[in-house]
């Protein structure tokens, strides 16, 4: 058999890419992955479930290809708000001319448009702000009727057909999942996905509603792009597996000056609680056509792997961009290069959170510094939800964590989080074999070198989620 290709990353920060018409072949997703694509996105505002069900089969192929796990997110769409369609294709708003939105599904003109969503226009009231084209005009709600909104426009602009309608005043009548939702999320689930990223989430019972449908069969990630949804930030978290500041809607509902604090917030309440946090949308965004980024946007990459995010994210850059392997080929040399400066490893010391009152945190927090102390090659976690991976990770040691586990599920999963090297193993049963294990497979893996020490942590008794109580120091022979 040909001798495999072995991919290590020489960086903590992950990187999730978008997959599109650009980077839909398995040419070109072995180049990303190769380049340094962690986890892919399906996107599902875009595609067929034939293209995704082709997208999920060529990454699975490269899995066994490169003997190793790759996530995969399916980002289902949510209730996006969309204006209907007009005679001509588009019209230009004039500011200060007065504009109607209905429920009358005829194409629109300058003076109307349908607004096919009647529980938005119960809601409304006057004074409701409505952003239309991802914020690039703005209405004023001036009079609410029963089946239409009459509104001023306060900036104005073209808008074409089925643009985009965001609504930040207001938490809407509506759920998180739409009827499309619900069909791309059992397609998903059937599919062996590892992550749903769930859009436009406003509250916890949004993502409770999620999780009973995912039944532990995949991880929820949530997205941040909702102001409702940062006023309930903990019970969200507190809820979700994973988050992601999705700037792109966020960043249309929230003023811009206020963006890079929610991002600071949202990471910082994430790493608190050790859940794994994303940062979304726009990091290169002149890759789309362009080879190389503004030094603006390799700064922004630079704040996220400073901010201790567990993941940076690609959307249209690798989808649709003329760039996909460019633009995660310099993600990657922007990550390594930050994380090669001592200044950001006194930062990542500095924003650790204390360890929570549990016999795992204890463990964790303790790994890392026998680790540092000894100046020990990897620290090997077992685990077989995540978990002693994931509370490992919040810990941002120094050591790359070797995650084992018999779970290919679980190793996919580990594909996003911080620092982490997931491997699957057969189960072990002694911690005698466990440390045998870790050692052999630290090496195996190129982490531990000859003479080297690892430090084991598992949960004694073995293959019991929620354990993690044993720490072993171990020489590399
Ligand atoms: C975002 O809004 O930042 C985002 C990631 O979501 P989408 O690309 O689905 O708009």
């Amino acid at each position: 058999m040909a001798q495999r290709e072995k991919i290590r990353r020489r960086r903590r920060t992950k990187i999730i890419a978008t997959i599109g018409p650009a980077s839909s072949t398995p040419e070109v997703l072995a180049l990303l992955f190769r380049a340094g694509a962690d986890v892919f996105r399906l996107n599902f505002s875009h595609g067929t479930h034939d293209d995704h069900a082709a997208r999920i089969a060529i990454i699975r192929d490269l899995e066994t290809r490169f003997d190793r796990p790759i996530g995969i997110l399916a980002d289902v769409q949510g209730p996006k708000l969309r204006v209907g369609r007009f005679g001509g294709g588009r019209v230009q708003l004039q500011t200060g001319s007065h504009f109607t939105l209905d429920l009358n599904p005829t194409p629109g003109d300058v003076t109307r448009v349908n607004l096919p969503h009647p529980e938005i226009i119960r809601a409304a009231s006057i004074g409701t702000s409505l952003l239309l084209d991802d914020g690039k005009l703005r209405l004023r709600v001036t009079r609410v009727r029963e089946d239409h909104l009459e509104t001023e426009v306060m900036v104005g602009g073209p808008l074409s057909d089925r643009k985009g309608v965001n609504v930040p005043d207001m938490v809407l009548p509506i759920p998180a999942l739409t009827v499309k939702d619900r069909e791309d999320l059992a397609f998903a689930l059937e599919h062996g996905v590892d992550y749903i990223g769930l859009s436009f989430v406003q509250r916890a019972e949004d993502v409770a509603e999620a999780r009973d449908i995912a039944a532990g069969r995949a991880w929820i990630m949530t997205k941040m792009e909702k102001p409702q949804a940062l006023e309930n930030l903990d019970a969200i978290l507190a809820l979700s597996d994973a988050v992601m500041v999705a700037r792109g809607d966020l960043g249309v509902e929230l003023p811009p000056e206020e963006v890079p604090l929610a991002q600071k917030r949202i990471v910082r309440a994430a790493r608190a609680l050790g859940r794994p946090v994303v940062v979304a949308t726009q990091m290169l965004e002149s890759m789309i056509s362009a080879p190389a980024p503004t030094r603006a946007e390799a700064s922004d990459v630079a704040t996220a792997v400073f901010d201790g995010a567990d993941a940076v994210m690609l959307s249209a850059e690798t989808a649709a961009g003329q760039y996909p392997y460019e633009s995660v080929n310099i993600m990657d040399r922007i990550i390594a290069r930050v994380e090669q400066d001592d200044g950001w490893r006194s930062i990542i010391e500095a924003s650790r959170p204390p360890p929570e009152h549990s016999a795992a945190d204890a463990i964790a927090a303790a790994a890392r510094q026998v680790a540092h102390t000894i100046g020990a090659s990897t620290i090997c976690a077992f685990t077989a939800s995540g978990s002693t991976a994931l509370r490992a990770a919040r810990e941002r040691p120094e050591a790359p964590i070797l995650s084992l586990t018999p779970f290919v599920q679980t190793a996919r999963r580990m594909a996003v989080v911080w620092g982490v090297h997931a491997v699957t193993t057969p189960d072990v049963h002694s911690m005698s074999e466990t440390v045998q294990r870790a050692t052999r497979t630290a090496q195996a893996e190129g982490l531990a070198p000859h003479g080297s020490e690892i430090v084991v942590i598992a949960g004694v008794p073995f293959g019991q989620a929620g354990t993690t109580n044993a720490l072993r120091v171990a020489h590399v022979k």
